[in-house]
């Protein structure tokens, strides 16, 4: 069969005929409430239908799993049947465990200092491979904890690959079974975009106040559209309403993400604008120093640099703060996920 996490939640009894109706509802716990790593551990279902399950639980195998940061931090590669590569990184801390996801094989945007950007778009990714993502670092964490974390993924973060509002329905599907089915808290969500519209202002008109952050990146649309090609279609301005008029729906403290990078958006020009937009967008700044990455020259500023960038943005009135790097010796870090065609 193919995989369940590929059917939706409540058409399962499809996957099922002959079994009595109550191996849905067990099958659908199996799949998003207590997750495990294979059929043989669903110990309430008979062996025939464990067997018809089989190797198939999954959308995708685990092919490669890495560690990084003494064991708090653990990255997998999964490879679907089409030979599509997906990346999540799931990083563990005293009160939480986040799961950073994938939305898409590779990216449309282009964005000049993203790895996922410089190798390109492959395609999209369906609900059901957005969620079993989730729920594989669900079964991952039941059966390896990271000590001293919370045993199962707190949050979750739309920063992986790819542009999660260019594969709206998807997305927003992936949202409802999580929030809906799995029983996630929406304000444990985040969707992160770079900017796409139209798909801030569905965003605001769903029912769950999720988390929205704006990649950023720069304060004017001259430098903006160097960085983010996407700019020339939605430029600063009308990103920055459709950012407000999600505040204005949710009441959610949004973010701005912004990588920094020397000489394109480290000056304190910049910094002067970013503070003036944060405080229109009610938005804190998460600012994160450029992951050098294969196909672009482009280097982090001095570390001096960096503090001083972030320490005028909260002099002129903003709320910013430096971001934890992690992941960076596994290539798991912001920028470095990215497509590894299969050999051959
Ligand atoms: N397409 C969505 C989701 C991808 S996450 C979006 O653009 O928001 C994108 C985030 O990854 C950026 O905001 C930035 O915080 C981080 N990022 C991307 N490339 C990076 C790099 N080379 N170094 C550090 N962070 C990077």
């Amino acid at each position: 069969m193919t995989s369940p996490y590929l059917t939706a939640p409540e058409n399962l009894d499809a996957l099922l005929d002959g079994e009595p109706p109550y191996r849905a509802r067990q099958l659908r716990d199996w799949l998003y409430r207590t997750p495990v790593l294979g059929v043989d551990q669903m110990t309430n279902l008979p062996g025939s239908l464990r067997d018809r399950i089989g190797d198939d639980l999954w959308p995708f195998v685990a092919e490669v799993e890495q560690s990084a940061d003494s064991g708090t931090t653990r990255k997998w590669l999964f490879r679907a049947p089409d030979g599509a590569a997906i990346e999540a990184v799931l990083m563990g801390y005293p009160r939480r465990t986040t799961l950073c996801i994938s939305s898409q094989v590779g990216c449309a945007m282009r964005c000049t200092f993203c790895a996922t950007g410089q190798f390109g778009f492959e395609r999209h990714l369906e609900a059901g491979e957005i969620v079993a993502q989730v729920m594989y670092a669900n079964a991952s964490l039941s059966r390896f904890p990271i000590p001293e974390s919370p045993g199962r993924v707190t949050n979750v973060v739309y920063m992986g690959m790819g542009e999660p509002l260019a594969n709206y329905d998807r997305v927003r599907e992936s949202l409802r079974r999580l929030i809906e089915v799995a029983g996630m808290s929406a304000r444990s969500i985040t969707v992160s975009t770079v900017g796409v519209v139209p798909g801030i202002r569905r965003l605001a008109d769903e029912p769950w106040p999720v988390y929205l952050a704006v990649s950023l990146h720069a304060a004017d649309d001259e430098t903006r559209s160097r960085l983010v090609p996407l700019n020339d279609r939605y430029p600063l301005e009308q990103v920055i309403e459709a950012a407000e008029a999600y505040f204005t729906a949710k009441g959610r403290r949004l973010s701005i993400e912004w990588v920094l990078i020397e000489g394109a958006n480290d000056s304190d020009a910049q910094a002067r604008k970013l503070a003036a937009i944060a405080r229109r967008m009610h938005a804190h700044i998460n600012v994160i120093a450029l992951n050098p990455t294969p196909l672009s020259d482009d280097r982090p500023p001095t570390q001096d640099r960096v503090v001083r960038f972030v320490a005028l943005l909260n002099e002129e009135g903003a709320n910013a703060t430096l971001r934890q790097m992690r992941g960076q010796e596994i290539d798991a870090a912001c920028g470095q996920l990215r497509v590894r065609k299969a050999a051959g």
